[in-house]
């Protein structure tokens, strides 16, 4: 059965020990090869502590027997609205979410996870029932990493659970922090460091100053950064962007000269 491909967000905590398997990514054909893969990661057991949303009671159990004979700590909730207050008190390793849930439905409860920024990134894989597209093109837009649809086999939501664990663990995260030079921008928390000091950017010129970041090495054009940090049409005037360069790169002292200016084209910010 072939996997559908998901959604990449951007995860935010770093989890690690997921053993290194020949697990295929998320996005690959499930095959004998990533079968045999689990063979070879049990050596090595896994650890990672996760919460299992299910209310049917057969299949939580299986699943959480199949997921700690892998070596992971398995709470498991049957409520929807219970399993919120236990997020929030305790941020899991990664979430397996059943979507028709008493007390508060497995979208609902992704989007209110999505909607905070402690439990945004937080791997997130959701059981569908068989064939309901609609859940789960919803459920990788609230940021799901991956679906497993109903009725499956315990080992192949294991192998899904290792291989987003693994891509977790490997993937910076790039929606959380950006660190060039002695630049430091904690994009969650709005706040920019320089060699440790803290800065003080407006909102655009957060926008800004992000955006090339995360492009740093690429020409941005007067164009992209309008349209990308001002979301202006194009034909808006483009001195706008020189203006708000200009006070960024005061902002930046002893780092100013690290957004150059490409005449005739735009900015690039140097790594
Ligand atoms: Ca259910």
């Amino acid at each position: 059965m072939p996997l559908h491909k998901g959604l990449v967000k951007p995860l935010g905590r770093p989890v690690s020990r997921a053993p290194e398997g020949r697990f295929h990514p998320v996005s690959a054909e499930f095959s004998t090869e990533a079968v045999d893969g689990r063979v070879v990661a049990s050596r090595g057991m896994a650890t990672g502590r996760i919460l299992l949303v299910e209310d049917e009671p057969d299949i939580a159990e299986i699943l959480q027997y199949n997921l700690e004979k892998e070596g992971f700590a398995v709470e498991v909730e049957s409520r929807g609205d219970a399993a919120l207050e236990r997020i929030r008190a305790a941020v899991p390793d990664l979430l397996i979410l059943d979507l028709m849930l008493p007390g508060l439905d497995g979208l609902e409860l992704a989007r209110l996870l999505q909607r905070d920024r402690r439990t945004a990134s937080l791997p997130l894989i959701m059981l569908t029932a068989r064939g309901d597209e609609v859940d789960r093109i919803v459920g990788l837009e609230l940021g799901a990493d991956d679906y497993v649809s109903k009725p499956f086999s315990p080992r192949e939501v294991v192998l899904r659970v290792k291989a987003v664990l693994r891509r977790a663990s490997h993937e910076p995260p790039p929606g959380d922090e950006l660190r060039i030079g002695s630049l430091h921008l904690d994009v969650a928390g709005h706040l920019l460091w320089i060699d440790g000091r803290g800065v003080d950017l407006t909102a655009t010129e957060f926008r800004l100053l992000r955006l090339l970041m995360e492009r740093a090495g690429r020409v941005q054009t007067r164009g992209q950064l309008l349209s990308d940090v001002w979301g202006y049409a194009e034909d808006v005037d483009s001195r706008t962007v020189d203006t708000h360069v200009r006070r960024l790169r005061r902002k930046l002292g002893p780092e100013a000269d690290r957004i150059e200016t490409v005449i005739g084209v735009g900015y690039r910010l140097r790594t």
